[in-house]
């Protein structure tokens, strides 16, 4: 919209929330329709640019909806495709760094194919998303659509719900309330984490890309779980203290990008520190009481 593009936007609204667009709602270039995209989308504009976003992200979120987020990486993104091809637009869809799975390779390349259990609880959001990613690029192949595939890596920012299940939600919300932090296994399993602008910026430069082949989106600094609390503590004045829960199955021990083919393709790197981003998340949900 900054840019004067006319925007529609699409979602059932199943985890996502209408005030997070209410800023735009009144904007002239700006269309909202209230849609699952699973099921078919008739739409009567010229269309450039798709991005298919739709999709549970939060574990808590899909481990609810195991057959939805089955579903939306499957038909939805099989629906969007149809639409650009019918279109002649460019597509962009969200893939995951949970394609890696608890990868064996560290940090993780876009070369390496994961370690994926199919039938374990996260097999529904990772093979959805790598199901999104084999029929994404057998629409480019074969009839030469102009796609995009970003692996999006741990990202976190204002409009998160509070309670949305993930760690950084789940963690200042525990040091707000002083409630006790609950760490899933003991805390030493690692994760990347990017603040939302630096994502957008990275997804913004590959959809104007001529790339097709899938790219890591991701900050390359790596924190563990207990690292992450430590540095919320430094913001948030809490008598929270640590409790330990079982680590969920399948939980990956490691996660963290290489960020190489972005920053020569794309010319892009995250530039947010955690402290930085965490601060304004932090404010976010502080105004928001
Ligand atoms: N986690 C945790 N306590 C929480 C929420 C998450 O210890 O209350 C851990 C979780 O087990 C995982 C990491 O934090 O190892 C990141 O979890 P999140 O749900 O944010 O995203 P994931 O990377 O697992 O998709």
């Amino acid at each position: 919209l900054k840019k004067e593009l006319e925007v529609i936007g699409i979602d059932n609204l199943m985890t996502g929330r209408i005030e997070n667009i209410s800023n735009f709602i009144s904007n002239q270039k700006f269309d909202f329709i209230e849609h699952d995209i699973c099921k078919p989308i008739k739409i009567k504009s010229n269309i450039n640019f798709i991005l298919h976003f739709a999709s549970p992200a939060s574990p808590f979120d899909y481990l609810k909806f195991p057959i939805e987020t089955l579903e939306i990486g499957s038909k939805g993104t099989e629906n969007a495709l149809k639409l650009a091809l019918e279109k002649n637009s460019i597509i962009l869809v969200a893939s995951t760094s949970e394609v890696y799975g608890d990868p064996l390779e560290h940090p993780q390349k876009e070369t390496y194919y994961g370690n994926v259990n199919p039938i374990g609880p996260r097999g529904v959001y990772d093979e959805a998303k790598r199901y999104l990613e084999a029929i994404t690029m057998a629409y480019h192949k074969k009839y030469n659509l102009n796609t995009k595939i970003v692996r999006i890596f741990n990202t976190y920012g204002e409009n998160m719900r509070l309670n949305d299940g993930r760690a950084i939600p789940n963690f200042i919300n525990q040091a707000l309330n002083n409630l006790d932090f609950t760490v899933f296994g003991d805390g030493s399993q690692t994760r990347s984490f990017t603040y939302i602008d630096d994502t957008i910026m990275g997804i913004y430069k590959l959809l104007m890309s001529t790339y097709n082949y899938p790219v890591n989106i991701g900050n390359p600094h790596e924190y563990t779980v207990n690292e992450l609390i430590h540095e919320i503590k430094k913001i948030i004045p809490t008598t929270s203290k640590l409790s330990y829960h079982k680590l969920p199955e399948n939980d990956p021990l490691v996660r963290k990008p290489d960020i190489t083919l972005a920053k020569k393709i794309l010319k892009w790197e995250p530039k947010i520190k955690l402290e930085i981003g965490l601060l304004k998340t932090i404010n976010y949900f502080k105004n928001l009481k």
